[in-house]
């Protein structure tokens, strides 16, 4: 290694142009309600020149948008990403086998999580999938016109904004994608090498978690379970449930624990013990 590239130690432990690590097959990219099919082949590139390549569609707004022929031009060498992009009808389905979500949005949302920066947030996934080699995380993505909703900020349990420019801080999306795969590889190949052959080899360094759609189940679990001990008023749900599902997810709960709870909200349905 020459002394030129050793400069670069502190912050790009392995070669420049090193390998694609294998937790970026491990991460997904997520776009929800997308209208422009140009943009869905520019986020392909993006994602597929930093080694990410699973491409998530929710309720985009054409159905055949990853074979239209303006996808496929701008997506230029990445068509193989386009090929394997899955469709879903929910943001629930979509994220639901990871164990963290992370909502990419400029704005902050009302009881959503506090925003951090795209560098912590990857480097925060990258943690997750070295703790467990079944965990995956997803970075989910708004719409052109719209962005995020406030529901679909809430539904991640965390959320990132990249400090652009106060005086225009919106991003084309895809290059808002670009942004965000960058830091996600930087910060996979910031992994030492030796803990991403462990975490391939199937190694456990860390406690495995739940993942979103049991997350998911426990909230509606404890909706119902509220409603019949009169903790939760129909009329009013709105900001209980909100503060309860970012709890949840800030919590980072491991499987036994959701059961725990699930047992617990259980017995309070049923009025305690029989
Ligand atoms: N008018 C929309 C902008 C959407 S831009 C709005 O006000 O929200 C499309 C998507 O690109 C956003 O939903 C977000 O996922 C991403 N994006 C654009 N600029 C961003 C920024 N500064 N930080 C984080 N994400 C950004």
């Amino acid at each position: 290694m020459s002394s030129r590239t050793e400069t670069f130690e502190p912050t790009v432990p392995r070669s420049l142009h090193a390998g694609d690590p294998g937790a970026l097959g491990r991460v997904a990219f997520v776009l929800v309600g997308t209208s422009h099919p140009g943009n869905v082949g520019a986020a392909a590139r993006a994602m597929r020149t930093m080694g990410v390549t699973d491409l998530r569609l929710v309720a985009p707004r054409f159905d055949d948008v990853a074979e239209r022929p303006e996808a496929r031009a701008f997506a230029s060498g990445a068509t193989d990403v386009l090929d394997g992009v899955r469709r879903f009808a929910t943001l629930a389905e979509a994220i639901g086998d990871a164990v963290l979500s992370v909502a990419v949005s400029a704005e902050p949302r009302e009881f959503g999580p506090e925003p951090a920066p795209p560098e912590a947030c990857a480097a925060d996934a990258m943690a997750v999938l070295a703790a467990d080699p079944a965990h995956r995380v997803a970075f989910v993505f708004g719409a052109e016109r719209t962005g995020l909703s406030i529901e679909e900020v809430q539904a991640c349990g965390r959320l990132t904004s990249i400090p652009a420019s106060p005086s225009y801080s919106s991003l084309n999306l895809a290059q808002a994608v670009q942004v965000l795969a960058y830091c996600v590889r930087r910060a996979a190949l910031a992994v030492p090498a030796s803990a991403d052959a462990a975490a391939s080899a199937g190694a456990r360094p860390g406690p495995r978690l739940a993942d979103q759609q049991a997350v998911a189940g426990l909230l509606e679990h404890a909706e119902r379970a509220l409603r019949t001990i009169g903790f939760l008023d129909p009329r009013h749900p709105k900001k209980l449930l909100p503060r309860l599902r970012r709890l949840l997810l800030r919590a980072r709960l491991r499987p036994e624990e959701v059961d725990l709870l699930r047992g617990v909200l259980k017995l309070m349905e049923r009025g305690g013990p029989r």
